[in-house]
């Protein structure tokens, strides 16, 4: 098997980033800057240009080289990963800082190491080991959180992989201590180096892509959920259940419609300010969604007036999970300071779908319960 030349492959890592650097700055110019965006090109602009300083050891002065170059690449992967980790909530910019100072700290004792005369081997073994834990990081902030994508559990796989390459090309030059040469050709330092190549592609590919991914569901969210309360909003509420409701149908289920209208909300916004009617209309999103099972769809209808698609319902369930709903608002704003005591009128209507039942008409259905219950005095439940 032919060898491929080290410093040929390190030579493409470091035009790698700086292309990569490049395009990112373009593509700010014609967009905006994103602030994370803007991270992860310091981020590359620190890792080229420290991989700039490695390469050209030799023209640039050794101890220079050493001690500048290792710490740039320390403190671009640092930022790198943090953007990585960060990839859908912009990190605070204290965050940024302490994971620039990790890296900082990890630069000055690789410089005191290379000043106290610690061999090439030693070094090697320690900025591969570093990458390698980074690397890990990555994984592990890709991978253990509640949104994980597929996307993000494969990039993490990819991370886990190459910080196992580190942890090789670590041991290999640890053993050869002060005999490792970076740039020999063996096929062990091949492989080390095609794993920091891989790194570098992986890496940035995988931060855009993710990127493009949180766009993506953001997009998809502002499309289908309501602004305030992060429920269904109508149109979506009204898609989800037509189609739910014709699989209950051809299953012969019972469906129940609630339609729910928050009592004397006008009130409510004049006495308290409308920010204060806001959070009871998430307050009571809340309260509802945890109490709702995973098949059933929530939707805010319009302004105060909220709709919930229950299958598998019948008319008793579906008093008990009204009073449920009742009861939770009572004891939530009796707990919360913030909010005003509120109550709520329901109005259910309850089928086993006939092949004629549509949407519009259990809607309608629920809407007179709704009205009925407004008439007799609010804060009850009426079933059709
Ligand atoms: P009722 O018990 O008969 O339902 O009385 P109501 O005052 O709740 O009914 P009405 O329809 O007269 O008033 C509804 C109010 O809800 C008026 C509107 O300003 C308010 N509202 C609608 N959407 C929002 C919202 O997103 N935030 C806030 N704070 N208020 C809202
Ligand atoms: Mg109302
Ligand atoms: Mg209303």
């Amino acid at each position: 098997m032919p060898i491929l030349d080290t410093y040929t492959i390190y030579f493409l890592i470091f035009m790698g980033n700086l292309v990569m650097c490049l395009m990112l700055l373009i593509f700010a110019k014609t967009t905006g800057f994103e602030v994370l965006m803007r991270y992860y090109t310091y981020a590359k602009l620190l890792q080229t240009s420290g991989a700039g300083v490695l390469l050209f050891r030799g023209i640039v002065p050794v101890d220079f080289s050493v001690i500048v170059g290792n710490g740039l690449v320390f403190l671009g992967i640092a930022l790198e990963v943090c953007c990585i980790v960060h990839i859908d909530r912009v990190p605070l910019k204290s965050v940024v800082k302490r994971w620039l100072q990790v890296a900082a700290g990890l630069a000055v004792g690789f410089a005191l190491l290379y000043l106290a005369g610690a061999n090439i081997g030693i070094r090697a073994f320690i900025s591969a080991m570093s990458i390698a834990v980074y690397s890990l990081v990555a994984a592990a902030g890709l991978f253990f959180r509640s949104n994980s994508t597929n996307l993000r559990r494969v990039v993490a796989l990819f991370f886990l992989i190459l910080a196992a390459c580190q942890v090789v090309r670590a041991l290999y030059a640890f053993s050869l201590g002060p005999n490792h040469a970076p740039f020999s050709l063996s096929l062990s330092q091949m492989f080390a180096f095609i794993s920091i190549y891989l790194h570098m592609l992986i890496s940035t590919m995988s931060f855009l892509l993710m990127s493009r991914e949180v766009i993506d569901i953001r997009l998809q969210e502002a499309a289908t959920k309501d602004f305030l309360t992060g429920i269904y909003n109508r149109a979506q509420f009204m898609q989800m259940s037509e189609k739910l409701l014709s699989l209950m149908i051809r299953q012969q289920r019972p469906v129940t419609v609630f339609m729910i209208d928050c009592d004397n909300f006008k009130a409510i916004n004049d006495t308290y300010g409308h920010a204060v009617g806001d959070s009871v209309l998430v307050n009571f999103s809340q309260d509802t969604q945890a109490i709702l099972r995973k098949e059933d769809l929530f939707g805010r209808y319009g302004g105060e007036e909220f709709i919930i698609f229950s299958p598998n319902t019948t008319d008793s369930d579906a008093l008990i999970m009204g009073k449920k709903i009742q009861s939770a608002i009572l004891l939530s704003a009796a707990g919360d300071l913030t909010i005003p005591k509120y109550t709520i009128s329901i109005g259910t209507a309850t089928m086993i779908p006939e092949a004629l039942a549509d949407m519009e008409k259990l809607i309608k259905r629920a809407d007179q319960a709704l009205l009925q219950a407004k008439r007799n005095g609010r804060n009850q439940i009426v079933q059709f």
